[in-house]
């Protein structure tokens, strides 16, 4: 018996299986590349100076921000978007910044059909089993979805408030029966607060109208496929607001499950 398998004898013939894909080898695979700190973000340094151009060299799928708090980004299938807290969605200009983002040039290694519905807990656990926790991985998930509750921060002033304040404001959006894509992130406990540890998804409608940081949902079926990641790279900005950040103490980890869970 496989140690890793539920004890349900029912639920493990109805368990959908991963199949092992192998993608073409080229240049920068399995590299994760972001943009400040997640304890950055926290502390209300919302204003960076790397614009989504220069992200773009580093990859086109994943999730981020926008300078001021403006809105969550989502990287699917070579385009970044802008989800704002207005609900409307438009394609990122290249000039446009960001103070945090995630992102990597996406080529699965591993493939799962959704045959039953699964609800967000579900799904990280097949995820998880499916993967290696001390490692970076990222996240697809195209399917048709229920029940899908997100939040999109809202556009900040100056003097920025910390993030567990300005999401307090986030505008919150349920979508029933939207066809979508999920993209993002599994990030191992150790990076806490560089990242957000555990899973951080972004939703996209595939319309490209909708979608935000994904709070709860069920998938009801579809298809997840992960890319395990070995390359972290971190570039940290150069800004005096930077500098002068706090970034230890607190409780960092109370602060990201509240603004981030
Ligand atoms: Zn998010």
């Amino acid at each position: 018996m496989e140690p890793n398998l539920p004890p349900s004898g029912a639920f493990n013939l109805m368990r959908p299986a991963w199949h092992r894909i192998h993608p073409s080898s080229s240049a920068g695979d399995g590299e994760l590349f972001q943009t400040s700190l997640m304890s950055a973000l926290l502390s209300g340094v919302y204003e960076g100076t790397m614009t989504y151009g220069e992200l773009h060299r580093h990859g086109d799928f994943g999730l981020g921000t926008f300078n001021d708090l403006d809105g969550e980004m989502v990287g699917i299938d070579g385009a970044f978007y802008q989800l704002r807290s207005d609900g409307s969605a438009r394609p990122v200009q290249d000039e446009q910044k960001t103070p945090f983002a995630v992102v990597t040039f996406f080529k699965p290694d591993q493939q799962l059909d959704i045959t039953s519905p699964l609800s967000r807990p579900d799904l990280e656990a097949y995820v998880a089993q499916a993967t290696d926790g001390n490692l970076f991985t990222a996240v697809k998930v195209t399917g048709i979805f229920d029940a899908m509750r997100t939040r999109t921060v809202q556009q900040q002033q100056k003097p920025f408030p910390p993030l567990t304040q300005a999401a307090a404001q986030q505008a919150i959006r349920t979508f029933q029966n939207a066809a979508g894509v999920l993209a993002g992130f599994r990030t191992p406990a150790y990076a806490q607060g560089i990242g957000v540890a555990g899973f951080h998804l972004h939703f996209l409608t595939s319309d490209r109208q909708g979608g935000g940081h994904a709070l709860d949902y069920v998938v009801r079926s579809g298809t997840v496929e992960v890319a395990t990641l070995h390359d972290f790279h971190v570039e940290l900005p150069q800004s005096a607001d930077f500098m002068k950040a706090t970034l230890t103490g607190g409780d960092v980890d109370a602060e990201i499950k509240s603004s981030e869970g």
